[in-house]
């Protein structure tokens, strides 16, 4: 099975000294030399051409395929619209396995992309989530499955801020209505209601207090989305 076949030294770690190590798959020591590049390389860097292997490695053949796209823009791009036509899914899953193998590239991407336009970042997210809701809810929940730990953490660390925030005069009885009317509503109206503090208990800035005059009742959504972000004009108006 040697004949006509070089030994390929896997970065000098292997030599003809350790030929016999049975632990060794002999296929991997087939070599050819590529026609492209002159290079000996193991059958494995090798594409296939109906069953045989080609006569150039494959990083020859992608730095050709490279070559050609960047000379032929147009008909790139309609060869990727055809190949997409052909079988949809498969770049999907292509990239998605890809996302699954590389994590951190993948976190890293995605925070370029929103460094270089957060605005526009947070518009497609939006727009995303718009045009596939069920998704979205999906993909949410998977979220909070896999950050569960995270979240309690943060609810522990909410509730001890409310105790902190609490003065000895909030009047509790009134303050447990307006919860109850947070409630009342959302069973009445079906749309989430919460209670939210008007000057957030945490802010950077300055700290609300939880008692009943810095209480309301909004939407989940009106809440979300301001989140801890202070209200400007009420932080100006104070003298
Ligand atoms: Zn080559």
């Amino acid at each position: 099975m040697w004949s006509g076949t070089e030994l390929w030294n896997f970065g000098g770690k292997l030599g003809m000294s350790n030929m016999a190590d049975a632990t060794i798959p002999t296929e991997s020591f087939e070599i050819k030399r590529c026609s492209v590049c002159d290079e000996s390389k193991p059958l494995s860097a090798y594409g296939l051409l109906y069953g045989k292997p080609r006569a150039r490695c494959r990083a020859c053949q992608a730095d050709d395929a490279r070559k050609w796209r960047k000379a032929n823009p147009q008909k790139a791009r309609e060869q990727k619209r055809r190949a997409h036509a052909r079988d949809p899914q498969k770049k999907v899953a292509a990239v998605r396995a890809w996302r699954l193998a590389n994590p951190e590239k993948y976190k890293a991407q995605g925070r370029r992309a929103y460094e270089k336009d957060p605005e526009g970042f947070v518009t497609r997210v939006t727009a995303w989530r718009e045009a596939n809701p069920a998704r979205a809810r999906k993909a949410e929940q998977a979220r909070r499955r896999r950050r569960k730990a995270h979240y309690a953490a943060l609810t522990r660390e909410y509730q001890a801020t409310k105790q902190r925030a609490t003065p000895t005069w909030a009047d509790r009885a009134a303050m447990c209505s307006i919860y109850e009317d947070a409630a009342r509503l959302t069973a009445a109206t079906g749309i989430p209601h919460e209670v939210d503090h008007i000057v957030p208990l945490t802010s950077g800035v300055v700290s609300g207090l939880h008692w009943e005059g810095n209480l309301r009742v909004v939407t989940r959504t009106v809440n979300r989305s301001k989140h801890n972000r202070l209200i400007e004009g009420l932080f100006h108006s104070i003298p």
